[in-house]
């Protein structure tokens, strides 16, 4: 699936292309919407991001998703990483930017979404830190060891930064 496919499946296409239509003067905004639309989407399942856009230099490469969301929150991470990837196309050459700043907030205010991107990732990391729960504690250093999954209880653990040994719980 590629951000079109999606788009249409959502029904914002249209908005996205009256967005970027806005934002972008004909022959470049034509160009930009050609590129935007092939950029492929995949599924992701990591839990700290509900998506990202990822891409190589001057080239996108893809939008991850995680699609284990409420059908608006979808929408809105999908906008939110068409900024980014809108921000990352009309640039080509240009210095880093900056992940949220002022060209960014252009898009995603010309997409119509919530450019608190704070908000946004409170919910993430409280959502993250919900699943990780304390799994060990090191003799040598006290050191509390938390982690999303559980550590096996019958394996010896280790603890990297200082050599003690981790008691599992
Ligand atoms: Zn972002
Ligand atoms: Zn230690």
């Amino acid at each position: 699936m590629n951000v079109r496919g999606l788009a249409d499946e959502l029904g914002i296409w249209l908005r996205i292309a009256a967005g970027v239509e806005s934002c972008c003067a004909a022959p470049q905004g034509e160009q930009l919407l050609d590129n935007l639309a092939a950029i492929p989407v995949v599924s992701s399942r990591a839990s700290r991001r509900l998506g990202c856009y990822v891409f190589c230099g001057d080239e996108p490469v893809c939008i991850r998703l995680q699609f284990a969301q409420e059908p608006e929150n979808l929408r809105q991470t999908f906008l939110h990483e068409i900024a980014h990837a809108c921000d990352h196309l009309s640039q080509h050459g240009g210095s880093r930017r900056v992940a949220h700043g002022n060209s960014w907030r252009q898009w995603a205010l010309a997409l119509g979404i919530d450019t608190a991107t704070t908000g946004r990732s409170v919910a993430i990391v409280a959502l993250h830190q919900q699943r990780r729960k304390l799994v060990a504690i090191c003799l040598a250093c006290g050191a509390e060891i938390y982690r999303v999954r559980r550590l096996n209880r019958n394996n010896r653990y280790i603890h990297s930064s200082c050599g003690g040994v981790l008691k599992t719980r």
